[in-house]
């Protein structure tokens, strides 16, 4: 890996104390930092370097999945670090943070390599990169990147229009556009899992795919970004990016590398064929709601419209479902169904294949078997599981239903941060988002914007601690179909003393 700074805007803020620090962290512990490198925290806050270390400290202690046992590695580690004070209006301040990354490089006997990484507010990027450009501060002998996080934009337009403006200092191969979705371990295995195991290359298509449903489910309700949360709802807060991203990552086929440039055309694939989604049918194809009052394991909680910050009248999604067909050669006329939703019934990203059934095709009488799935648990906890039928022969050769796969607790898998930070530090964008994606995943979305925007698809309310509103299992039902695994965990939640889900293994075994 390449001898860099790495120049954290926002470096006082809570991303940085409760991702970017940790994720440094278990970086170093696995030997996946450069030797020589040289981080510099920004903020307005007057830290010294001292107190930003204690800063750094504490965050280890209190995020990182890993126990921090060793005060020598602790150390060593902040000793990659300064603090500097910057306001990102002041040009003033940019020139003597050029100072300090020089001299930084030149004690340090630094290759002039420079991340910037912008962990702050989405309206302040512009003013930064603008002034990275002018400031000399990415006129350097050595390569220059940029990291920034969601949201780009909030509608076409103005993505198109901040993403133009980003252009004027960085080239699109420099921007590094971080969708954490995309560092999820599970996630980036996807593509694997296809290219070396040809049973599911075999089956990744219509011939033999039933519907795919992606589900995103959160227990949590708006917390304390009601602010944000109530203009930006469940379409522009998770469906846009995360949920979309995942269809991608699932539904792209193998590239003949797999190079960054190969995913980055396999995805854009994707969006290209996906079937637009015409205004009339909107409310047909896309289900939207809002939780009212309910109950989360156990424990009551209140409605939407009651949570702090929330306008009684608001008409805010905080769920969405929605129905998408891709036009090519492999999926055309397989369902794919999205869903994503606050105050759900479990905390859960899921991926389940539903293949088809050739038993029933055939008008077998046999009454016990159910379709073969392929279940990918994303987070937070992960595994692959394969649903298959056997014969159970002590009850008389009727078919029943066999688990395998594979399972990991949360606590095994690396975060995402630390996947997505090694590959900008390495210069990988594969699991970044592509501005191409972004554009064309706002274009998806903008007749369904339009339609919550004029009311003209029904907010259905739905009880916090369920599955959703009926009419997101309406959506499935009505081709033959239900959400997988719902009814399960109804069941499970409500026997008595029973062994929590996530402890059991495979987690999906009824
Ligand atoms: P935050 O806690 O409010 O921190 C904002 C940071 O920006 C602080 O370090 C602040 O430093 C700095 N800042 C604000 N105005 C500044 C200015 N004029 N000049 C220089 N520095 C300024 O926000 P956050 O939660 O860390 O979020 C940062 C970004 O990550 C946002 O884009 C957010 O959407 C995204 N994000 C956050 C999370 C999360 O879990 N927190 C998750 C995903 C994405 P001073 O106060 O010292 O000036």
């Amino acid at each position: 890996m390449d001898a860099n700074t790495f120049v954290l805007f926002g470096a006082t803020g809570d991303l940085a104390k409760r991702k970017i620090y940790p994720a440094l962290f278990n970086l170093f512990i696995d030997g996946k930092l450069p030797e020589l490198f040289s981080v510099i925290g920004l903020g307005r806050r007057a830290w010294s370097d001292d107190t930003f270390k204690a800063n750094i400290e504490q965050s280890l202690h209190s995020f990182s999945r890993r126990e921090v046992k060793d005060p020598e590695a602790v150390k060593k580690f902040l000793g990659f670090f300064r603090y500097h004070v910057l306001d990102v209006d002041r040009t003033e301040d940019y020139q003597s943070l050029l100072q300090i990354i020089e001299q930084r490089e030149q004690s340090l006997s630094l290759t002039p390599n420079r991340l910037f990484y912008l962990s702050v507010g989405p309206e302040l990027f512009e003013t930064i990169a603008s002034h990275i450009q002018n400031s000399g501060l990415g006129d350097t002998t050595g390569w220059k990147r940029l990291v920034i996080e969601k949201p780009f934009g909030r509608d076409l337009q103005s993505a198109r229009d901040f993403n133009e403006q980003l252009a004027k200092s960085f080239a699109e191969e420099e921007i590094f556009r971080i969708d954490h979705y995309l560092g999820k371990p599970m996630v980036q295995k996807l593509e694997v899992l296809q290219r070396t195991n040809p049973v599911i290359q075999a089956s990744w298509n219509n011939r033999y795919i039933a519907n795919v449903q992606i589900t995103a489910s959160e227990t949590v309700g708006v917390e304390e970004r009601a602010g944000y949360y109530d203009h930006s709802g469940a379409l522009r807060d998770m469906f846009q990016n995360h949920m979309l991203q995942l269809l991608m990552m699932l539904a792209g086929h193998l590239p003949k590398s797999d190079d960054s440039e190969q995913v980055r055309l396999k995805k854009r694939h994707v969006m290209q064929s996906l079937e637009p989604l015409l205004p009339q049918n909107v409310s047909s194809q896309v289900i939207r709601g809002q939780y009212k009052q309910g109950a989360i394991q156990g424990n009551p909680v209140i409605g939407y419209k009651d949570e702090a910050g929330i306008p009684q009248d608001s008409q805010n999604e905080t769920f969405i479902a929605a129905k998408l067909q891709i036009d090519d050669q492999f999926w055309r006329g397989i369902p794919f169904y999205i869903r994503t939703g606050k105050r759900m019934k479990e905390k859960a990203t899921r991926i389940v294949i539903e293949f088809k059934e050739p038993i029933k095709q055939t008008g077998s009488t046999a009454s016990a078997h159910t379709p073969n799935l392929l279940v990918f648990e994303i987070s937070p906890n992960e595994g692959i599981y394969l649903r298959l039928n056997t014969e159970d022969a002590a009850q008389n050769q009727d078919l029943t239903k066999v688990l395998i796969g594979t399972h990991k607790s949360g606590s095994e898998v690396p975060e995402a941060y630390e996947n997505l930070i090694y590959d900008a530090l390495r210069g990988d964008s594969s699991f970044f988002a592509h501005w191409d994606e972004v554009e064309l995943a706002w274009k998806w979305v903008q007749p369904i914007q339009e339609a919550f925007a004029a009311n003209e698809v029904p907010l259905y309310e739905y009880e916090a601690g369920g599955f959703g509103p009926q009419a997101a299992h309406d959506l499935l039902a009505e081709d033959g179909f239900e959400w997988w695994f719902d009814q399960e965990h109804a069941e499970a939640s409500s026997a008595p003393a029973q062994v929590s889900r996530q402890d059991k293994e495979p987690s999906l075994v009824k």
